[in-house]
Parts: structure tokens; sequence; C-alpha cells
């Protein structure tokens, strides 16, 4: 199809709730890309005001983090047949990458620092709890190798760069996973609770994360493998992008992956998708 043809619009979860560890970085990133490449794009904040129907029309989902109050009003929120909505978005295939706090709406439920117990959406198999105000944070730069099969073989098919991801943590909660798919294996930092060495979790087309930095930016195979689903489930055609110039995003990658200690083949630190 011709990119001027397109339309993706980009459903932001509660951006005045859930825009407090820079996960807006996301929602730009998805935007520029997708309009470098001449497709139209309409991002629709889903605040509380957002009527449910809203949640209906989105072709990606962009969830950020927040602090353990704000989870506790989003998830009031959701409770309004908005929950409903995402569920049946996530299930149909619809992508979205959820991070932090997103996540921890999406499992069976929450255990904040202090108070009650948040129960989620109970889409994706897996609990989160924070084991209290003066547990230690699991903060600093994160890398993770994807392994969640699918994703890997998408972004092998897009990019001969390494399907390594560079983020940045910031979570007082530990994820535990039950049957759902560990998104990947991490190779530094803590990931979804420091003791099993598994990061974020992955069902349907839904990417869910600790890894802020924010995520796209930084490993923009991602980004581009969330355009191309999008518009794949929407249109029901398969979608190939044109490559962009990323060599800035690259070089940053490769500066990370040396400060970080991970080694990876030089030539493929250097490579943009060649989608
Ligand atoms: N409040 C949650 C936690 O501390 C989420 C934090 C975040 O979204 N970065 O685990």
């Amino acid at each position: 199809m011709n990119p001027e043809q397109l339309e993706l619009t980009i459903g932001w979860l509660y951006p005045t709730l859930m825009s407090t560890y820079g996960d807006r970085g996301n929602v730009i990133c998805l935007q520029q890309r997708a309009q470098w490449r001449g497709i139209k794009v309409n991002v629709m904040p889903l605040d509380r005001d957002a009527p449910t129907e809203q949640f209906h029309q989105v072709d990606v989902i962009v969830g950020g983090g927040a602090q353990d109050r704000q989870q506790e009003i989003v998830m009031r929120d959701l409770r309004q047949g908005k929950a409903e909505a995402i569920a049946q978005k996530i299930e149909a295939g619809t992508p979205g990458v959820f991070t932090c706090g997103s996540p921890q709406l999406l499992g069976h439920y929450y255990e904040p620092a202090l108070g009650q117990r948040i129960e989620g959406l109970g889409l994706l198999d897996f609990v989160s709890k924070h084991p209290g105000p003066d547990a230690r944070r699991c903060i600093g730069n994160v890398v993770f190798e994807i392994t969640a099969s699918r994703l890997a073989e998408d972004l092998r098919k897009m990019s001969e760069d390494a399907p390594l991801v560079i983020g940045f943590e910031n979570h007082g909660g530990r994820t535990y996973l039950g049957e759902v798919e560990p998104l990947g294996r991490v190779i530094s930092g803590y990931g979804n609770n420091g003791e099993d060495g598994m990061e974020g979790a992955f069902y349907r087309n839904a990417i869910a994360t600790y890894s802020h930095g924010p995520l796209l930016p930084k490993n923009p195979s991602i980004a581009d493998w969330l355009i191309q689903t999008a518009l794949a489930e929407k249109y029901q055609t398969p979608i190939s992008l044109k490559p962009l110039n990323d060599v800035l995003a690259m070089q940053g990658r490769e500066a990370m992956f040396k400060k970080l200690g991970v080694k990876v083949p030089a030539v493929s630190a250097q490579r943009g998708p060649k989608n």
C-alpha cells in the first residue's frame, strides 16, 4: 500500500497520570517514525475524560509508568468498561508497549509499597509486588536480549542488529511471571525482579517491560515493529516500511553497550533497519 493511504492512531494511556518517567518519548518516536514515512498519524490521549469508544479506535497502544497512587486512580477508571476495551484490543492483536506501572495493571494484581492491593486486568499471567517503602528500588541502565520467540524472529527479519534492548529501569515493584512468555533475558540490570533473570512479558502483540529509556528511540527496530504490526493488523495486508537513517541511534546504542561492557558484533551496532 502507498504510505499516503495509511493512517495510524496511537492511543496514549492516561498521559496526565502516567507520564512520570518520560515514557512520552515512546509516543513521539512512533509518531515521528511513521510521519517520516508519509503515514498520517493521530495521537489520541486516553485520559479519564476519554469515552470508552475511543479505546476501541486505536491501532497501537502506549502506556507509561506512574507512581503507585496514580496507578490506583487509573485502575479505578479502567473498571468503567475501559479495561474490557483494552483487553479486547490486545486479544485481537493490536500491538502495544506498556512500561513499568502500566504492565503492573495488566497482570493479576499489584501490591503497592503502602496500602491496598490493586486488582489488575488479569490479562497477562503475572503478579507484581512492592516489598515496601524501605526496600531498594531497581534503578539503572538495563540491557536485555529479546527471547519472546515471534518478536525475536520478526526483529531479525527487519534488522541485522542483535535483538538487544537498551533501556533504563526505575521501579520498586517486582514482577513474577506465571505462564506468560517473558519478553527477554537480562544481560545487565534487574529486569522483572532482580532474581530470575527475566525481563518483561510478551502476549499476543503486547510488549510489557520495565524498560523506560524511553525504550523506542533507543531501540528503533521495536518502534518499527510496532508501526508495521499495527498497520498490518488494521489493513489486513503485509506492510513494509522504508528504512530510515538511524546512524545516531545506532551510535548511541554502541556507546551504551560499551559503557555497560556488553559485547555485540561491531557491524550490528552500526546498521539501521533494512526493512
Ligand atoms: N509504582 C511502580 C513501582 O514502583 C511503577 C513505577 C514506574 O512506573 N516506574 O514499581
